[in-house]
């Protein structure tokens, strides 16, 4: 292995408690793991050394939650809902029919373009999901395709009923074959929680069906109104509940009382044009919040997590500090991801070498200059690809 020192960071942010935030800071990479972190002046030698000329390092995004094995656009449906259309479950059936008529090699090379696009922006760990083929054979392939390319893969067989079909017989394939096909490839299983996709009865029994199969539980609940996905998934133990746009007070105390993530996806209400995710009475009042891009052609067409960040910062009332940290720290601890060995969001010995460094003095210039590319170099596995 050949070691290397990264040195001039003006400002670490480690998201580690007993490190902090350093100043004047080195970090030494091995492999795939950082193995050390202090001042620059008590840097060790090594192999190699890299000067930031004072930038600010950060550990790289975590996105926590993305839709990205698809085929097609809904460039239309963008701009009907820009011309006041509202946002609502179905569009999601536009993408199914494109994607079924996909080929492997254009499904898995949309997906790499838009992994290596978030990847140039600083993110480095990428969740994606299965929900755009909605038969055993698609949901199979785009497990398959997905577990190519992503850090980790939920499957949502369980998006939208598909055009003509019941939805209590569609939620027995879901539980029955199509789980049993897509298990090899998914760690998570997910189901779409709202009017107009699943009621609480039918996502109760995807979700249990996912957990007897042993796989990890996500949500998407409360989106467009206040629903039961929160409260399903607390009660089933999910790691993360994402949108989380309509929340009840009971809601909010549930979530605080629980390990289930919060992850709020502020491209996507803005882009549905629904009011902001309460993350800050979220974060006042205990709850784990995660901010990730929801990347997907229909309501949240961008892999920017910076963009994600200046909002929740601009906009949501979360100071730079809690925004950094839910959209890497955070987004891991959603995928339960950021203990142990090979930890990511955080800048440790033992993390995976995976850093994102700012062309910029400071983290907080992800908000002081919102929409300006700041990225000037990145870390994945130890590797320099930016
Ligand atoms: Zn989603």
């Amino acid at each position: 292995m050949t070691a290397t020192v990264i040195t001039g960071i003006s400002e670490l942010t480690t998201n580690e408690p007993e490190l902090g935030r350093l100043t004047e800071a080195a970090v030494v990479v091995d492999g795939e793991r950082v193995v050390w972190v202090g001042r620059s002046a008590d840097e060790p030698v090594a192999d190699e050394r890299v000067d930031v000329g004072g930038r600010a390092m950060l550990p790289g995004w975590v996105d926590s939650h993305t839709h990205l094995v698809f085929a097609g656009d809904r460039t239309a449906e963008f701009e009907a809902r820009m011309a006041g259309q509202a946002y609502s479950a179905g569009g999601i059936n536009v993408t199914v029919e494109a994607t079924r008529a996909a080929s492997d090699e254009e499904l898995a090379g949309n997906l790499r373009r838009l992994v290596n696009e978030a990847v140039r922006q600083g993110t480095t760990y990428v969740e994606t999901k299965t929900g755009y083929g909605l038969t055993v054979e698609q949901e199979a392939r785009s497990a398959r395709i997905a577990a190519d390319v992503a850090d980790e893969v939920t499957f949502l067989g369980a998006h939208i009923v598909p055009a003509g079909e019941s939805a209590e017989s569609y939620v027995d394939v879901v539980c029955g074959p199509m789980l049993d096909a897509v298990a090899p490839y998914v760690r998570w299983a997910d189901v779409f929680c709202e009017t107009g996709a699943f009621d609480a009865d039918q996502s109760e029994r995807v979700l249990q069906a996912a957990k007897r199969r042993g796989l990890g539980l996500r949500v998407h609940g409360n989106q467009l109104g206040e629903g039961p996905g929160v409260q399903l998934a607390v009660r089933l133990g999910a790691a993360s509940v994402d949108h989380c746009t309509h929340l009840s007070d009971e809601d909010v105390a549930a979530l605080a009382a629980s390990d289930t993530v919060a992850t709020v996806l502020p491209a996507c209400d803005l882009s549905t044009r629904q009011p902001l995710a309460p993350a800050r009475r979220l974060l006042d009042a205990g709850v784990t919040v995660a901010i990730a891009s929801n990347a997907n052609p229909g309501s949240s067409y961008t892999t920017s997590m910076a963009y994600c960040v200046a909002t929740a910062v601009l906009q949501m009332g979360m100071s730079v500090e809690e925004a950094v940290w839910a959209a890497t720290r955070g987004g891991a601890r959603a995928l339960r991801a950021d203990a142990g060995d090979g930890a990511v969001g955080v800048i440790r010995p033992g993390a995976r070498a995976d850093l994102h460094v700012l062309d910029a003095p400071s983290a907080t210039h992800l908000a002081y200059r919102p929409g300006v590319p700041l990225t000037w170099a990145v870390w994945r596995r130890g590797q320099r690809v930016v």
